[in-house]
């Protein structure tokens, strides 16, 4: 028991000693100790009365005066009401503080509930989105930004890769968008404007194009000038090893400046594929007889291809994207080795697989192979005379189509390259007869 308890205990016993001898003398004890006990409760009760008035209704920090142990109880509600008061403050501080940084944050925050409903945005995001506070807050940001890639996005569920588009609501306007799920069922989307690094981005693609433009012709003009030299029998006799040199590095300069052309067209263009249906059957028939009058791997190539099989998409690239899987292939197979191709159905779409038994690749190189002028081995590559281009190409090509590609290869034993296409770019060829 703390001092001030054993204080009103004192208290009420003196009390009630005096109740008792002033009943003693005076006569009438029980009504003496009745009266001094219901003063005491009405003491009580009174400053329970306060008690609730003051933490009821007074919010300012001014405490009632008191004796007894009724001091100490207002004491302690006032040091409670302090703290609490403090923490409260400090909370709207570091609220605050959070808003003042993320209002000045470039990049834009949505926050989204499980339906995908706003339930708060900074500036930015109001800027870039085009949302307004508080109208929009609480509208299904679905129904504020139709864009027709980025609602399936918000309703995929899957956020792994941020999406980037061109903005709805002003033209050149580019944006990167990346939804964070966190909490329960909560999201937040994160908006950067990309539209500067889109331009320097297109700088640069605009600039390799024009270098690989203007140095086709004058190309085009050594290789006619190296044509006539290697067909003259003379210069042939005295130059005819220094003839071919200069011929192959021509050609393959000719080939690279081709496979930059194709690379930037693939960069700048933004829009997917288009959902035209292509005979991949007949596709792959034309790029096998094509590998096979290269003269390089093996004399054959084992075809098993679903001929009722169909994809959506644009032949030109997609036949850059195969054939460059292929002629790698027959290139790194020695002739004793054997390539297959396959394109068959899978669970959620189709699969284009070209599989080798030729020399591989280490595993530490597979993830870099899709780089530009990525080298597995510099030596292995002037051999091959590739360009260093072809699977940039077809990284490219198969982005443009909403694919994937995956790269199994182990040195010496060969290696799989399979093109995965999503099920929207798959179809049957009796869809094509139906809509005829
Ligand atoms: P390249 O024109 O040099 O073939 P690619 O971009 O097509 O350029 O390929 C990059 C590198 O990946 C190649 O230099 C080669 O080392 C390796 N590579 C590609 N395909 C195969 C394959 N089927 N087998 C072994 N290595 C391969």
């Amino acid at each position: 028991m703390t001092r001030r308890w054993l204080q009103e205990m004192l208290y009420l016993s003196l009390l009630l000693i005096t109740a008792l001898v002033a009943g003693w003398f005076i006569g009438h004890v029980d009504r003496w100790l009745f009266i001094t006990i219901a003063i005491y409760l009405a003491w009580y009760i009174f400053n329970l009365y306060r008690l609730e008035r003051w933490l009821g209704h007074n919010r300012g920090l001014n405490i009632p005066r008191n004796i007894g142990i009724w001091d100490d109880i207002f004491n302690n509600c006032y040091q409670l009401r302090k703290r609490e008061r403090e923490r409260k403050w400090r909370l709207v501080q570091l609220l605050r503080e959070i808003r003042d940084s993320t209002a000045a944050m470039p990049d834009g925050m949505v926050i989204l509930d499980r339906v995908g409903e706003i339930r708060w945005l900074n500036e930015a995001a109001g800027r870039l989105l085009h949302l307004r506070v508080p109208q929009d807050v609480g509208q299904r940001l679905a129904n504020l930004m139709r864009h027709p890639d980025f609602v399936p996005y918000l309703n995929s569920n899957r956020y792994d890769e941020p999406i980037s588009l061109v903005s709805p609501f002003s033209r050149g306007l580019y944006l990167n968008l990346s939804i964070v799920p966190y909490g329960s069922d909560q999201r937040l989307l994160l908006v950067r404007d990309t539209t500067r690094l889109h331009r320097l981005e297109a700088m640069r693609s605009e600039f390799v194009a024009n270098a690989s433009h203007e140095l086709r012709s004058p190309l085009t003009v050594m290789r006619g000038y190296l044509d006539a030299m290697r067909e003259d029998g003379r210069l042939r006799q005295m130059w005819g090893k220094p003839l071919d040199e200069m011929h192959h590095q021509t050609a393959r300069m000719t080939a690279i400046v081709s496979d930059l052309l194709e690379l930037s067209r693939l960069e700048t263009e933004l829009r997917q594929a288009p959902y035209a249906p292509i005979d991949i059957a007949k596709l792959v028939r034309g790029i096998r007889d094509e590998a096979l009058s290269l003269g390089q791997g093996p004399a054959s190539i084992l075809l098993k291809v679903d001929s009722d099989l169909f994809l959506l998409g644009a032949e030109h690239e997609i036949y850059s994207a195969f054939s460059n899987l292929v002629f790698n292939a027959m290139k790194y197979t020695p002739v004793e080795g054997s390539v297959t191709v396959t394109w068959a159905r899978e669970s959620e779409g189709a699969c284009f697989t070209v599989a080798d038994t030729g020399i591989g690749i280490p595993a530490t190189h597979i993830p870099r192979l899709t780089e530009r002028f990525y080298r597995v081995d510099k030596s292995r590559h002037r051999d091959s005379g590739g360009t260093g281009l072809g699977l940039a190409i077809v990284k490219h090509v198969l982005q443009h189509h909403g694919a994937i590609l995956a790269i199994d290869s182990e040195p010496g034993h060969g290696s799989r390259f399979s093109c995965r296409f999503p099920q929207e770019r798959v179809s049957r060829t009796a869809d094509h007869v139906g809509t005829a």
